[in-house]
């Protein structure tokens, strides 16, 4: 998995940065998440060597892709105060997948467990789905070893990748994703193409 320097197509999908939130005492990207640009690498799962525990070490001086590149939670308002991913133990953020399987894997939303694996059956992780799953946007849950497709749900999913023709009750939708789906394999292109230049990701 790995997430590209794609602040524009970030600020197109969820938002800008909310201007009244910030990151407090979470630094839970500086740990998850791969660094890969040409001026600063950090693998994934691994506290960067500039995280301190009063936050990054180097915040003046921070590289680039660490000034830029912001969660789901910064960009996303519906997604209450205590879904800040070190209170939450779920990080959201943007995925993009080099070469994925199928077009709901390519640019999606992922909202990966960091903290216990019970996060996955908490209030909060259904108040975050709530916050997220409302676009045309696909929504994975991960663990980090496993992940699950849980936005749209399997019956539409199936319908967008066969191509068959849908319901009566599902035509509008899968219609909708599957116009989507043009812009999507348009900006996963971009992506990739900036990524051989800049990628953060996890
Ligand atoms: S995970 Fe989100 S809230 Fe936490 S430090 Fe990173 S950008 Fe800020
Ligand atoms: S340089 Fe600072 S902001 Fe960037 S990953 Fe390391 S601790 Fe986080």
């Amino acid at each position: 998995m790995w997430m590209a320097d794609a602040t524009d197509l970030e600020t197109t999908l969820l938002g800008p940065v909310l201007p009244d939130r910030s990151c407090g005492d979470c630094g839970a990207c500086c740990t998850v998440l791969t660094v890969d640009t040409p001026d600063f690498k950090k693998p994934a799962g691994t506290p960067c060597t500039h995280l301190s525990a009063r936050g990054c070490g180097i915040h003046t001086v921070r590289p680039p892709i660490c000034r830029t590149w912001f969660c789901a939670w910064r960009r996303i308002a519906h997604m209450p105060d205590a879904a800040r991913p070190d209170l939450s133990g779920l990080l959201v953020s943007l995925n993009f997948v080099r070469n994925p399987r199928n077009c709901l894997e390519g640019v999606s939303l992922n909202v990966r467990v960091i903290a216990e694996d019970s996060a996955i059956d908490t209030a909060m992780a259904q108040t975050i789905l709530d916050a997220v799953c409302d676009r045309l946007i696909p929504v994975w849950f991960s663990n980090g070893t496993q992940k699950m497709l849980m936005h749209p749900d399997n019956e539409v999913a199936g319908l967008i990748l066969s191509g068959d023709p849908a319901p009566a009750h599902l035509s509008d939708e899968v219609a909708a994703w599957r116009e989507h789906y043009g812009m999507f394999e348009g900006e996963e292109q971009a992506a990739a193409d900036r990524s051989r230049t800049a990628a953060k990701g996890g």
